[in-house]
């Protein structure tokens, strides 16, 4: 992991950093860390941008992390990179035992970048 990424996962939860090491560790597509914990200011901004429509985002209590795909050293939003780190999320997550949610499953807006702990497990 970059010095940035590690940087971003300062006052993230710690079950789920552990996590993101070791998807990092797993991944066939390297990722960076692009967002942890936010800030309410942050959250209402990217609201407004039309970015975000929860007042609830679990960035906000540092329950959520966003990543992007790295290829050859230069970020990539092509969504077929998407499932294979989030595959790598979710293996490390059965070996940790740790409950996650990818926003890529979501039905509606879907979010290939966005990963967090389970609110069931992790209110
Ligand atoms: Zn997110």
């Amino acid at each position: 992991m970059s010095e940035r990424s590690l940087k971003r996962l300062a006052g993230v939860h710690p079950r789920l950093v552990a996590l993101v090491k070791e998807a990092a560790s797993l991944t066939p597509v390297d990722f960076m860390v692009t967002e942890g914990l936010r800030t309410r200011e942050r959250q209402m901004a990217l609201i407004r941008a039309g970015a975000s429509r929860t007042k609830n985002s679990r960035h906000l209590t540092g329950h959520a992390v966003d990543v992007a795909a790295m290829v050859d050293g230069q970020v990539r939003w092509d969504w077929p990179l998407y499932p294979r780190i989030a595959a790598a999320f979710k293996a490390a997550a059965a070996r940790q035992g740790t409950a996650i949610v990818w926003g890529g499953d979501w039905p509606t807006l879907r979010d290939g970048p966005h990963f967090e702990l389970d609110r069931k497990a992790f209110p």
